[in-house]
């Protein structure tokens, strides 16, 4: 009697595309078309999102309206460095961390560039570094990294 099949081995490549929603688009062209950093604010528990969210995921009121300028400078609360990509190949280190955008009450993850002779920390003060205005393109890598400033 022949084994059973029960596992059959391979991959799917599989690509997505998602839209960025009303307040994504609101941070991503406030990125693009004027380096800033817009995020919304509830009216009702105070909490600040960046980037922008329609409804507060605390109290779930409507936010959408409510804009609030943050950063550009924020803290780095964590980080870590990188050897190994997403398919378990060794690559270029590089640094990854958890920044909270000075008025946000939320952290946004990104790439951390180090300095010479330093090395970043939890706590250490950090200021985007934008690509160039005519490259832009409405993405959250228009902020090619956050540096130690
Ligand atoms: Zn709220």
């Amino acid at each position: 009697m022949p084994a059973a099949i029960t596992r059959v081995k391979g991959k799917i490549p599989i690509e997505n595309s998602y839209t960025s929603g009303l307040a994504g688009e609101k941070t991503l062209k406030a990125i693009k078309e004027h380096g800033e950093f817009i995020g919304t604010s509830c009216p009702t528990c105070n909490w600040t999102y960046f980037p922008a969210r329609m409804f507060c995921e605390r109290c779930f009121s409507r936010i959408l309206e409510n804009d609030k300028s943050v950063g550009p400078e924020g803290t780095l609360e964590a980080v870590s460095l990188v050897n190994i990509d997403q398919s378990g190949k060794k690559t270029k280190p590089y640094y990854v961390g958890l920044i909270k955008l000075d008025k946000a009450d939320t952290k946004l993850l990104h790439h951390i560039k180090g300095a010479k002779g330093l090395v970043p920390r939890p706590g250490a003060r950090v200021r985007p570094v934008f690509n160039s205005p005519d490259k832009r393109r409405g993405s959250i890598t228009d902020i090619l990294a956050f540096e130690l400033v």
